[in-house]
């Protein structure tokens, strides 16, 4: 089980809960920003814990296989069948709760820092949801909670909730990504702060922000994003395609074939020719084999966000460099790859 996050002097503490983030509010602008904030935080982990993870399946499998390993037995021993009726229904659906309880609990217990960094990072303390504003650094760099004695490092602070209406926190992708089967997860900055990584196309990156950049820049910065897994890539969807003809050539072989036999034979070609070329076309498109630190390390070299493209503020006494736009924080020299998607 992950350990519980601490704070910035070491001290174990549990994230506020979400629905208490507007409970030190003391005036309706701060309560309703607050209120924004919670929604958008709310969305962010919904979409985290359910993003399928092999290493909560690695759990939850033999919990289920478990239950199962019991339930069943238990079932012919008291109704003499193990199949059948609405006892082993009810068998199935309790061992898929079960399931799905658990691996909901352990994504939201893997979380639990980066929801505390990303509250921390708009200005709260991230123990009991106090306003952060205006409160004195000690000689640490540390913040401390007049509230509740949790200590944060001031510079943790990049997103705060007093300066107005702050860009999105991971908003959704446009539909052009998805349509190209791309998906960028959320990930956390090198602070801990959720936020949504830009895609190896850069179509996650808002228009205005990719003229700002220029096309010969946006162009490098792609095939420098694209140059990793591309082999991988290109063999998978050869061979993809060498399928989808292979299938296509079926055709031939109707002759003789009797008229309603012919026509579903024909359909099914259809469909697994179209089948075939879509997941050939994804396999080249798609982000397969490009590793997660691959894009902080390209965008960072480029002195770039890697969540929003945005060009980053110069490097701090930790060496960390904060976006000017989006608030995400990054490292300014990069260590070997270490990468560290949340819930994974
Ligand atoms: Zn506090
Ligand atoms: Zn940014």
């Amino acid at each position: 089980m992950p350990r519980a996050p601490v704070d910035d002097r070491g001290v174990p503490y549990q994230p506020v809960a979400l629905a208490e983030l507007a409970l030190h509010a003391d005036s309706q602008a701060d309560r309703d920003s607050a209120r924004r904030f919670q929604r958008q935080l709310k969305r962010v982990r919904d979409e985290v814990s359910r993003r399928w993870s092999f290493r909560r399946m690695l759990v939850t499998m033999p919990v289920a296989l478990g239950v199962a390993a019991v339930a069943f037995p238990a079932l012919l021993w008291l109704f003499g069948a193990w199949t059948g009726g609405i006892p082993s229904m009810l068998a199935v659906l309790v061992t898929f709760g079960l399931m799905q309880w658990i691996d909901r609990s352990i994504s939201l217990r893997r979380l639990r820092h980066g929801v505390g960094a990303t509250i921390v990072a708009h200005g709260y303390c991230a123990r009991c949801a106090y306003s952060l504003k205006g409160l004195e650094t000690h000689p640490d760099g540390a913040i401390v909670c007049p509230e509740c004695g949790a200590a944060w490092i001031a510079a943790r602070i990049t997103r705060p909730h007093w300066t107005g209406v702050q860009p999105p926190l991971a908003e959704t992708p446009p539909l052009l990504p998805r349509l190209l089967f791309i998906r960028p997860p959320l990930v956390n900055d090198a602070r801990g702060v959720l936020v949504r990584r830009m895609d190896s196309w850069l179509l996650s990156v808002w228009p205005d922000r990719r003229q700002a950049l220029g096309s010969e820049r946006v162009r490098r910065l792609r095939r420098a994003l694209r140059s990793r897994g591309r082999w991988l890539r290109w063999t998978l969807a050869a061979f993809l395609a060498a399928a989808m003809i292979w299938v296509l050539t079926l055709l031939t072989h109707l002759e003789g074939v009797e008229d309603p036999a012919k026509w579903l034979a024909i359909i099914g070609i259809g469909a697994g020719t179209l089948l075939l070329g879509f997941a050939s076309l994804a396999a080249v498109l798609g982000e397969l084999n490009i590793p997660e630190s691959h894009f902080e390390r390209t965008a960072t070299a480029e002195g770039l966000c890697a969540a929003c493209a945005g060009e980053l503020g110069p490097a701090d006494t930790d060496g960390y460099r904060v976006c000017i736009a989006c608030g995400a924080t990054w490292r300014a020299e990069h260590p070997p790859d270490q990468p560290a998607p949340p819930g994974a």
